[in-house]
């Protein structure tokens, strides 16, 4: 009888194959004390083993295909990087000679209280560096214990067509899977942002994480099905089910390579309307992406990783170099900058968001937490001000409730501008300034809002959670979060039509916009904007090349009154026909 298990899915696509279990050495790491004679001995002995550690990584860095993601030889340098720290080189020495322990111990008492600090930060994106360090120690712990015989995985092994099930992957052993041809992986740790969930998207594999326990529940050599968009895992299924999967695997395939036909073709609808798509980018490295698919321009760059990377707020140089770079790199396109939207799930030590920590989405987040420590966004403003005057830049202000917030912030950036008029500054005068609307308040507002503004942008993430009070991290009440409630519809279309009357565009930049089930009906609604992962801009632009405006109007207008769950799903099923 089939077994079903569910994950998360982090990476599109099907694999049917034999699993294979990944059972790491498990050692027992115990303290032994040296003699004070045998201290060089044994620093000698964590010198080698750091070394072969070294040239393994070296050697895994030199067999990466040149035609391989940018991702995957950057994660093999971080960590190279990482290994030559004097937090893995010379540390783990000093705790040898000063404790008189073997290496092994030492070595595991440094990586305890490294990882330590990084456990006591709370952002999810520091949490997951949390695993590169402990990748790197257990290269050099592998090496040690092996006296430098083996490596991250035995390339050796059979990988082909196999789904691998491990309790976590580094992304060498990514790499040696991947050039082995495995077909999937599942783990039990990690996140939509683990380096295997990103090495896994980059190299299209199909993948599952967070799936607990799983090597437990499957066994080597019985059959699975993996799917990497739903975090599905079937193992023993009988043959209707094999064939199932086999056929929506080819169909899958075909569509990709497919939709890599679009990269040049026009964002029209079939119509002939001219539709924008724009990319969101959140990192530097989002960038390549962009480059493959001729998206016209960023729609949202949220400039949040700036603030948490370093964990304080940067200071108006490294914004400005960060913007010039992102600007060049464009050659052109439109850049929106969103400024920094810090609070709720997005903290950094030096700025307090205040005491009330029950309900921080509520909280002083966003605009608010700007309005109310100026510091935080003058030095932002200023950079994107001087980054203007090279190349194409609109502001947005996010978390908008109020028109006198937006007065507010609107004047903080004319302050700005005159004193860097007045210190000879050169910038774009007529600076676009868009808002956010992503508080409810501002959607039924968002005619007022239009008056004040360049152009709208409708934030459907937060305005799903805010219009219906579900938590967008609590996974307890997700299964109310739903898009087509028709109170967020109706929002959505109070600001597009606002944005109508008023003559300005009106974007989305929510998840909702890079999802090909509702493209028919935001185009219905009217949107002529979307801004999404660059990953999803080729499939959104399939559907609209395929949509006559006319067709999709009424169908569209439909949803704003359907408040059952199984209408809907038959109004979708039928604008999506
Ligand atoms: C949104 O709320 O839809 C949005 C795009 O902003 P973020 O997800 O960064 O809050
Ligand atoms: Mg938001």
């Amino acid at each position: 009888m089939a077994l079903m298990l569910n994950g998360m899915g982090v990476s599109r696509g099907i694999a049917l194959g034999p699993v294979y279990i990944l059972h790491r050495n498990q050692h027992e790491i115990v303290e032994q004390k040296i003699d004070k004679k045998n201290i060089a001995k044994e620093v000698k002995r964590f010198k080698s083993a750091h070394s072969t550690a070294k040239k393994q990584l070296q050697k895994i860095r030199s067999d990466i295909p040149a035609e391989s993601p940018d991702d995957i030889s950057t994660f093999i340098e971080t960590h190279l990087l990482m290994l030559d720290d004097a937090m893995m080189s010379a540390s783990p020495i000093e705790i040898i000679k000063q404790n008189q322990c073997n290496a092994e111990w030492a070595l595991k008492l440094q990586r305890d209280a490294i990882v330590k600090v990084f456990e006591s930060m709370d952002d999810p994106y520091i949490a997951t560096r949390k695993d590169d360090v402990k990748h790197v120690f257990n290269h050099i712990m592998e090496a040690l214990i092996s006296r430098g015989k083996t490596r991250a995985v035995d390339a050796s092994e059979k990988w082909k067509d196999r789904i691998v099930i491990a309790d976590d992957l580094t992304p060498a052993d990514t790499m040696i899977m991947q050039h082995a041809g495995v077909a999937g992986f599942v783990t039990e740790m990690g996140g939509p942002l683990s380096h295997t969930a990103i090495l896994a998207r980059s190299l299209n594999i199909p993948a599952i994480v967070g799936l607990n326990d799983a090597r437990q529940y499957l066994k080597r050599g019985e059959s699975l099905v993996i799917d990497g968009e739903s975090g599905l895992v079937l193992a023993e299924a009988d043959e209707l089910l094999i064939d199932h999967f086999h056929k929506r695997q080819r169909e899958l395939r075909r569509k990709t390579k497919e939709l890599g036909k679009l990269n040049d073709a026009k964002s029209r609808a079939k119509s002939g309307e001219k539709i924008t798509l724009l990319a969101n980018i959140e990192v530097e490295d989002d960038l390549k992406r962009l480059r493959k698919i001729n998206a016209s321009g960023v729609g949202l760059y949220r400039t949040e990783f700036l603030y948490l990377r370093e964990n304080r707020v940067p200071d108006e140089e490294e914004h400005y170099k960060t913007y010039v770079r992102v600007i060049r790199a464009l050659r052109g396109a439109p850049l929106t900058i969103r400024t920094v939207d810090l609070g709720a799930d997005k903290e950094i030590d030096t700025v307090n968001a205040g005491p009330l920590a029950h309900n921080p989405a509520m909280g002083l987040r966003g605009i608010r937490l700007c309005l109310h420590d100026p510091s935080i966004i003058v030095p932002q403003l200023r950079a994107i001000l001087r980054a203007s005057a090279k190349g194409p830049i609109k502001i947005m202000f996010p978390m908008l409730t109020t028109i006198s917030e937006l007065l507010q912030a609107k004047h903080l950036l004319e302050t700005t501008k005159e004193s860097m008029r007045a210190k000879g500054f050169k910038f774009d005068e007529k600076i676009p300034v868009g808002g956010m609307i992503e508080v409810p308040a501002a959607a039924i507002s968002a005619s007022h809002f239009a008056e004040h503004l360049d152009f709208l942008s409708i934030g459907t993430n937060d305005l799903i959670q805010y219009t219906l009070a579900i938590d967008r991290i609590d996974d307890q009440v997700n299964y109310l979060y739903d898009p087509l409630n028709p109170a967020v519809l109706t929002l959505i279309k109070m600001v597009i039509d606002a944005g109508i009357r008023h003559k300005i565009p009106v974007t989305m930049c929510g998840e909702m916009a890079g999802n090909p089930n509702y493209t028919r009906v935001l185009l219905g609604l009217g949107l002529r904007e979307f801004s999404m992962p660059p990953n999803s801009i080729l499939e959104i632009k399939s559907v609209l090349r395929q949509t006559r405006l006319s067709n999709v109007r009424r169908p569209a207008l439909g949803f704003l009154h359907c408040t059952e769950k199984d209408k809907q799903a038959t109004l979708l099923a039928k604008i999506n026909s």
